[in-house]
């Protein structure tokens, strides 16, 4: 990645979770292999959270580099300064230099993928909170009476548990359950997947029961951006993931969640967009983080 936000490169290689050593030694291969005279930094966007006390990673799920110091790590191997990033955050930042968010000085990405990550702009730098891990936007409690949230949380009505694409996921098999003669059940007969981009699919392709969960989907997911709308009074909220592909049958009736329920001057303030830099996002962040840390950008 330039300092212009270009992609000049680009390599894609699977998750080695098994194995703490295995994963650093691809990681380290990776980067060498993408490494030229030019390459002024590393930048890294994990998915976990990067503990601003111990530069230690937490939280992070299946990778197994938990309370492991890998920005120190890549640092000593490939003897260029190296920053790293929660990926919903790296992603956030990307779309406020480069996206959907350019010029706000108030921004929040939600995306909403597997789960719902994100981060907050908020004047015009990423928030981080005390400790490192600010903008967990799936982790907000929208039903205190909910069901328990995704894996390696044990939260209850969390957003993330009623708004994600894991929840695309469950419509789906309850309309192809309750629906056999509805246009979801007759794909899956033809062989498709019973998940949430088979449903973002024939939405854009104008199935009206498809377009019916997306619009389920969003309307948990506006109950979400209410409340950090009615908290942050943010300027524009750019909503990206794979979920997101659904276009205007996703954002249409966010706005009218949003418009209806959050304060009418915070509602009239708010743009809420689809994002532009889609699943490049974290990888442009990333580089980004790195140039920081490099002192190439500010
Ligand atoms: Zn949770």
């Amino acid at each position: 990645v330039d300092s212009q936000g270009r992609i000049t490169q680009q390599t894609i290689h699977g998750t080695e979770f098994e194995d703490p050593g295995k994963l650093l030694n691809c990681l380290e291969g990776v980067s060498k292999s993408l490494m030229d005279d030019a390459a002024a930094a590393i930048g890294l966007g994990v998915a976990g959270r990067v503990d601003r006390a111990t530069a230690s990673l937490q939280w992070c799920g299946r990778l197994p580099l938990e309370g492991f110091d890998l920005a120190g790590y890549m640092a000593s191997r490939l003897g260029l300064p190296v920053g790293i990033e929660n990926d919903g955050g790296a992603a956030a930042l990307a779309e406020h230099e480069f996206g959907a968010g350019r010029g706000a000085e108030d921004m929040i990405l939600v995306a909403v993928g597997t789960g719902i990550g994100g981060g907050l702009i908020l004047n015009n730098q990423l928030f981080r909170g005390s400790t490192g891990y600010a903008g967990e936007l799936g982790h907000i409690v929208i039903d205190y009476d909910g069901p328990r949230c995704l894996e390696g949380c044990s939260g209850v009505g969390h957003l993330e548990r009623m708004a994600s694409g894991t929840s695309l996921d469950a419509l789906v098999r309850e309309a192809v359950r309750s629906n056999p003669e509805g246009d979801l059940a007759r794909a899956v007969a033809d062989g498709r997947d019973a998940s949430g981009p088979l449903a973002v699919a024939l939405a854009r392709a104008g199935s009206t029961e498809a377009a019916r969960l997306i619009k389920q989907l969003a309307e948990s997911l506006a109950f979400g951006l209410v409340s950090l709308i009615n908290l942050l009074n943010p300027e524009v909220i750019v909503i990206g993931g794979g979920v997101a592909e659904a276009g205007e049958l996703l954002l249409a009736p966010v706005r009218t969640v949003v418009n209806r329920e959050a304060i009418p001057a915070a509602a009239a303030a708010v743009r809420i967009v689809g994002a532009e830099l889609g699943s490049t996002a974290c990888l442009v962040g990333a580089g980004l983080i790195g140039l920081r840390a490099a002192g190439v950008l500010v």
